[in-house]
């Protein structure tokens, strides 16, 4: 049984955008605007209160290894984790980041040998996340150096590997792919939510990174967490972040708490007069629509092609469903070697194939923007012909 998109949460249809071809169609960043729709739904729900006294200290915790971090907001993670069932928290120390970008570092820094010859190596198979390996070497640091794709890495000695699942480009579930033990994993589940894919099992690694940025659309509120079984990389990681910016905002914590208490209250109580469905059925039915939507104007142009998921039960929806990724991942069919510039000419700014290790027929799209820049997109499709 597949779930199909309902009318509750419908998206603009792109015959209702108006299109000149003229207005630019930013889709290069993965800036979560779409949830905005549910949080207004949602009106004062996620609303907090900070008197001016409070929140002032440095210090959240004292007696937890991560001194920052705000025990209402691990309250929360933990919370959240059960009810969705997407990853294990027992046996975890939990580490908070401003964003899981800062959270990355931090777990470079903490995996790398303090005292190596050389540089640990970084991996991750290509199509990769395309920050990773700027993010690993602007610093040029001494640590670590980004070593490119894990499937083609073959130097012998440590290395660490980034797992992203589902993948940013192009949405697929993955595993580590270094063909050799003696590497450390780096998971980054920062889709693995029910929204995007279904939630298959429990996540149960040693360093797995989450982010509010993904889960719940707050980018801007710039939280992250890490659930990290090792204590002495644990410590590592919070010592990072110390040396960093000597922690993270309080606030920011206390609203991603709030945030996070909503969804899980919105799940357990799902069906009820306060939530009549979970949020993440509610943005499961809005990214199907999307979806469905996209595929047939790509179907229609006949000069893109997307790749196809397999269906799986998901634990969360009690339901066999088809991802449904964050990013569209198009190949140009048309010949077109560089797929980015193809689609600038048409005024829609995507992320090409070579930014993510990759050849350039292939450009990463957003499917989490706003309706009106979303039909405006499909509406933009519509006008390509083969
Ligand atoms: N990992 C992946 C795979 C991402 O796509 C992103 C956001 N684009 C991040 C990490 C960083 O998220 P943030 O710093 O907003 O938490």
């Amino acid at each position: 049984r597949l779930f199909l998109p309902t009318s509750s949460s419908s998206v603009t249809a792109p015959s209702e955008v108006e299109d000149d071809g003229k207005r630019i169609i930013n889709l290069d960043h993965g800036d979560p605007t779409m949830y905005e729709k549910y949080w207004q739904k949602m009106g004062e729900k996620t609303t907090i209160v900070i008197p001016g006294w409070q929140s002032m200290s440095y210090f959240s915790d004292v007696k937890n290894l991560c001194w920052f971090l705000e025990p209402e907001f691990a309250k929360q993670v933990v919370r959240l984790h059960k009810v969705v069932g997407n990853a294990q928290t027992e046996g975890r120390h939990i580490v908070v980041g401003t964003g899981s970008s800062q959270l990355f570092l931090a777990a470079l820094f903490a995996l790398s040998p303090t005292n190596g010859s050389e540089p640990m190596s970084v991996v991750s198979a290509s199509p990769y996340y395309s920050s990773y390996p700027s993010m690993t070497d602007y610093q040029k640091s001494g640590l670590y150096k980004w070593a490119g794709d894990a499937q083609s890495f073959n130097k012998p000695g440590p290395y660490i590997e980034l797992v992203t699942s589902p993948n940013n480009p192009d949405g697929f579930a993955r595993h580590s792919m270094v063909n050799r033990t003696g590497g450390i994993l780096v998971h980054d589940l920062a889709y693995y939510w029910p929204q995007y894919t279904p939630i298959s099992y429990q996540a149960d690694h040693d360093l797995t990174l989450f982010t509010v940025s993904k889960t719940t659309g707050h980018a801007g509120i710039r939280i992250g967490w890490a659930l990290v079984k090792d204590v002495e990389i644990a410590k590592r990681m919070t010592k990072f972040i110390e040396l960093n910016t000597i922690g993270v905002s309080k606030d920011s914590q206390l609203r991603a708490a709030k945030v996070l208490k909503v969804v899980a209250d919105s799940c357990e109580q799902s069906g009820s007069s306060e939530y009549t469905e979970s949020f993440f059925e509610f943005n499961y039915h809005l990214m199907a629509q999307r979806w469905q939507q996209l595929r047939e104007a790509v179907n229609a142009s006949g000069v893109f092609s997307l790749p196809g998921f397999p269906p799986a039960y998901c634990n969360f929806h009690g339901h066999i469903l088809e991802p449904q990724p964050a990013f569209a991942w198009l190949r140009c069919e048309n010949n077109t070697e560089d797929c980015e510039s193809y689609l600038r000419g048409h005024k829609i700014l995507a992320r090409g194939g070579r930014h993510f290790g990759v050849e350039p027929n292939y450009v990463r799209v957003s499917m989490l923007d706003r309706d009106d820049n979303f039909g405006a997109f499909l509406k933009r499709l519509s006008m390509f012909q083969s």
